[in-house]
């Protein structure tokens, strides 16, 4: 039997950090949602007991770095499944990308291999496991939009924003998060996105306030590090995007707008300047 399962890219509407906990980690707050720009994963059941990834992007690791394989075998263990895997994983999402292509495989490999097998897993139950692999794996399970904490693990879901277009655009340059967040000052951040306010915005879908809202504390860091990030920026907020900001740790930064004409003529302006740029909807409940 073979099964297939989309993993779709994240966004981060709000990202702050409130402080770094003894344990290392930052405390954050952030608004996730996810947008229409998904990997495609196949998961076929082999008779031995063995985890084979295959891919059509040459860039990612196939072997047990894979977060797809960690999952897969995270799975096994843990309900002691003797059968193997072949999961081939089309990406479609960016990598190192401020996405979340990795976790959102991870997720949609734990998803896939419950219903393989039969397992009769709960969705709470496999944010917990999702929550061994990497904070944004257990947001990534289900999707919706959330606002996370704790480390991006303790997740409380709300409405979906006001239904519009996304424009995102890839700089070719990788970042990683780890190196992101070791520069982030937690103690010295200028400005804290107004988290309520936005939360209240989505609520009474309102798009305007939402744009304005938008927020990300690692901007600071990304755009000191790369200019071309703050290029790209200014360059959709000139291009017309109603709100702009960069995703994650970045470097993708995604312009959002009301009306399809607005997100073409952000795409077309862009795609001389950059080579990875996509326009999508916004996943809500409607189109979902
Ligand atoms: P996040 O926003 O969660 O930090 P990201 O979008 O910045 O994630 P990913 O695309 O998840 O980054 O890739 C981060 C690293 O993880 C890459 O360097 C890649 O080699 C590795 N990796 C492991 N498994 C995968 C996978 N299934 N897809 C993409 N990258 C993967």
């Amino acid at each position: 039997m073979k099964i297939m399962e989309k993993a779709a890219a994240k966004i981060n509407l709000t990202l702050d950090v409130l402080r770094k906990r003894d344990d290392g980690y930052h405390e954050v707050e952030m608004i996730m949602t996810m947008v229409d720009l998904a990997d495609r994963i196949e998961m076929q059941e082999l008779p031995r007991d063995t985890i084979i990834i295959s891919s059509q992007a040459g860039y990612i690791p196939l072997d047990e770095k894979n977060l797809a394989f960690q999952a897969a075998k995270l799975i096994k263990d843990r309900y002691e499944v003797k059968h193997g895997v072949y999961i081939h994983l089309d990406k479609k999402i960016p990598v190192a990308a401020g996405l979340a292509g990795g976790s959102s495989d991870a997720a949609a490999t734990l998803r896939g291999l419950n219903r393989l097998w039969r397992l009769g897993i709960g969705d709470q139950e496999l944010r917990e496991l999702g929550a061994e692999l990497g904070s944004d794996v257990p947001f990534c399970v289900t999707g919706g939009t959330a606002v996370a904490r704790g480390r991006g693990e303790k997740l409380e879901f709300i409405d979906s924003p006001p239904g519009c277009w996304v424009v995102l655009a890839k700089p070719p340059i990788n970042v990683s998060t780890a190196d992101v967040y070791g520069k982030l000052r937690a103690d010295r951040i200028e400005r804290h996105p107004d988290t309520a306010a936005v939360i209240e915005a989505i609520r009474q879908k309102d798009f305007q306030a939402l744009c304005g809202g938008l927020g990300n504390v690692l901007e600071e860091v990304t755009l000191s590090l790369y200019p071309e990030v703050r290029q790209l920026k200014d360059c959709m907020v000139r291009l017309g995007a109603d709100g702009v900001l960069m995703s994650g740790s970045g470097p993708t930064v995604f312009g959002i707008c009301a009306k399809e004409s607005k997100a073409t003529r952000v795409y077309n302006g862009l795609r001389g300047f950059c080579k990875e740029v996509y326009a999508v909807r916004l996943l809500t409940k409607e189109n979902n």
